[in-house]
């Protein structure tokens, strides 16, 4: 589907548990897109679902020019009540933890199985993000670990932090170019 002049739209999701950051890395990402103002999440199709969602086109290396449309849970992850709608159609999925959070690393493999379990045939693409790597001296994972369970589950992993903007871009980016090359 043309999208903005885009080739491609790919359907993306943040998952993990509450406070691990993911709407503050989702708004970082979209507004660091030149000229950008304080992004507004757009609206949703369904008031129900209670889903929020963002835009940004990226440049693929190598590749052509695609649209990111990045889904957030709102809060609802709190509850682990995500309708399978929020699921549906998704091609990449970052799955948070808080770095300083050990829980929050610990239930990442039950937002995986929770993915693993809507998806048909087409299996989305997943980068494991951990984040508020800013705080290094409370953090409580390390990079080691995370590397075992990325490798675990298939994926790659990525420290990433909103408040000193620290690469916030490259995890987009490695999820994006991971998504082209299982087109
Ligand atoms: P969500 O519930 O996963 O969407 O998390 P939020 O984005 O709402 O952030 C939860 C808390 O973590 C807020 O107090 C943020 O200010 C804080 N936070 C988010 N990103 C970072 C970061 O990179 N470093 C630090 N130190 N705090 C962060
Ligand atoms: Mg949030």
């Amino acid at each position: 589907m043309e999208a903005g002049g885009c080739r491609y739209q790919f359907r993306i999701v943040l998952l993990g548990d509450a406070a691990v950051g993911k709407t503050s890395l989702l708004r970082r990402y979209v507004a660091g897109t030149p000229g950008a103002r304080e992004p507004e999440p757009e609206s949703e199709a369904a008031p129900t679902v209670g889903v929020e969602f963002y835009s940004r086109a990226l440049q693929l290396r190598a590749g052509p020019r695609i649209k990111l449309q990045l889904w957030d849970t709102a809060g609802h992850e709190r509850f682990r009540c995500i309708t399978r709608s929020f699921y549906r159609n998704v091609v990449g999925v970052l799955l948070v933890f808080d770095m300083t959070n050990r829980k929050s690393f610990e239930h990442i493999q039950d937002w995986h199985q929770e993915v693993m379990a809507t998806q048909g045939p087409d299996k989305a693409v997943f980068l494991l993000v951990g984040h508020k790597s800013d705080l290094q001296s409370t953090r409580c994972v390390s990079a080691q670990e995370a590397e075992e369970l990325a490798t675990s589950l298939g994926m790659a992993f990525v420290e990433t932090s909103a408040r000193n903007n620290s690469n916030v871009d490259l995890a987009f980016d490695t999820l994006a170019d991971a998504i082209r090359q299982a087109l």
